[in-house]
């Protein structure tokens, strides 16, 4: 099988470099110079920056490399923070968190322990979240595994910059993909689950967490909220694994009381309220996140959790909708 080329080092790890595709006919690519690479089957050409391959196709994605290389150079041009900015920032980080990510970082160390226990050396297809994301030094930690990451932004730090709906690989490439708080902001969920499919080994395992009871959290980019059963029909052709609550009615209700403190602040005319809502009406209901520890365990946190995850391995078989509406967990009641 032929495999693409490049003359110039990438930021993609050297292993996976071979199997990057065009993400328009999934051709193979070649170096065209150090900031090109070319399609060999449609001709089309791909910009890179600084090691990083932007390989999205502008005729199909929402995204286009024109934005994403202008933003990352406008971002780069954008002066140091005045000390008014700095002391802004130093106060907005240390503001106490309405989620658990303890609770996440157990969820996705759980998954890199099920991972490690099944293959050696595994390779591992981060979407979205970055090097830094929750639960990736969990993965970096497994034996001789293999990450490779990309999101729709570029950074210093990015690997490759790709749109999960027309991934750039060849088929069959990875052993897991993990795709943590990324469903909800695509805008096609169920291609995306297909690309997914698609370039997973036959054996391979999906890791993926989503919200459920949040409002919308980033402009533009925020689209559906999957309910649990919803989120195993959409894994429908994988073998469900685990399907359950990461944060559970307690992290819900502290979503809802941060969403009202905003609405209500911004609600006379004055939409900065809303930012300064933010920061400061999490200090009166960060610890719902520890009355959470308890709530999460009934079965009504499943009805109305805060956010949901999805361990699956790759399946030759589809769940029919009648297995998967067996699946239902939760009670059904309505509060009215
Ligand atoms: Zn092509």
């Amino acid at each position: 099988m032929t495999a693409s080329f490049f003359e110039q080092p990438l930021n993609v790890p050297a292993g996976i470099a071979p199997r990057l595709r065009c993400p328009s006919c999934r051709g193979v690519l070649r170096t065209v110079s150090a900031a090109d690479v070319h399609c060999v089957d449609c001709s089309a050409q791909y910009a890179v920056v600084n090691g990083t391959p932007i390989l999205i196709d502008a005729e199909r994605s929402i995204f286009t490399p024109k934005e994403i290389i202008a933003t990352y150079e406008a971002e780069r041009r954008r002066p140091p923070p005045s000390a008014l900015g700095r002391l802004a920032w130093a106060v907005a980080s240390r503001t106490p968190h309405v989620t658990s990510y303890r609770r996440q970082e157990i969820i996705a160390q759980r998954f890199a322990d099920l991972l490690a226990s099944r293959m050696k050396a595994p390779t591992i297809l981060v979407v979205g979240s970055g090097t830094e994301g929750i639960g990736v030094s969990a993965l970096q930690a497994i034996p001789d595994a293999t990450l490779c990451e990309f999101d729709v932004y570029l950074t210093d730090s990015r690997m490759l910059v790709a749109d999960l709906l027309d991934l750039p690989f060849e088929s069959g490439t990875f052993d897991a993909v993990v795709a943590q708080g990324v469903l909800e902001h695509v805008i096609d969920p169920h291609r995306a689950v297909e690309e997914i499919r698609r370039v997973l080994k036959s054996d391979g395992l999906v890791f993926s967490t989503t919200p459920f009871v949040l409002g919308v959290h980033l402009p533009v980019a925020d689209y559906t909220r999957f309910t649990r059963l919803a989120l195993l029909r959409l894994f429908r052709r994988f073998k469900p694994i685990e399907c359950d609550v990461v944060e559970g009615a307690a992290v819900s209700l502290a979503y809802a009381l941060a969403y009202f403190w905003m609405a209500l602040l911004s609600s006379f005319g004055w939409p900065a309220g809303a930012k300064i809502a933010k920061y400061s009406g999490n200090y009166l209901i960060f610890w719902l996140r520890w009355v959470d520890g308890l709530v999460r365990r009934s079965p009504v946190s499943i009805d109305a959790a805060a956010s949901y995850y999805y361990v699956g391995q790759l399946s030759e078989a589809t769940l029919s909708d009648r297995e998967i509406v067996g699946m239902f967990k939760g009670l059904g009641l309505c509060p009215w």
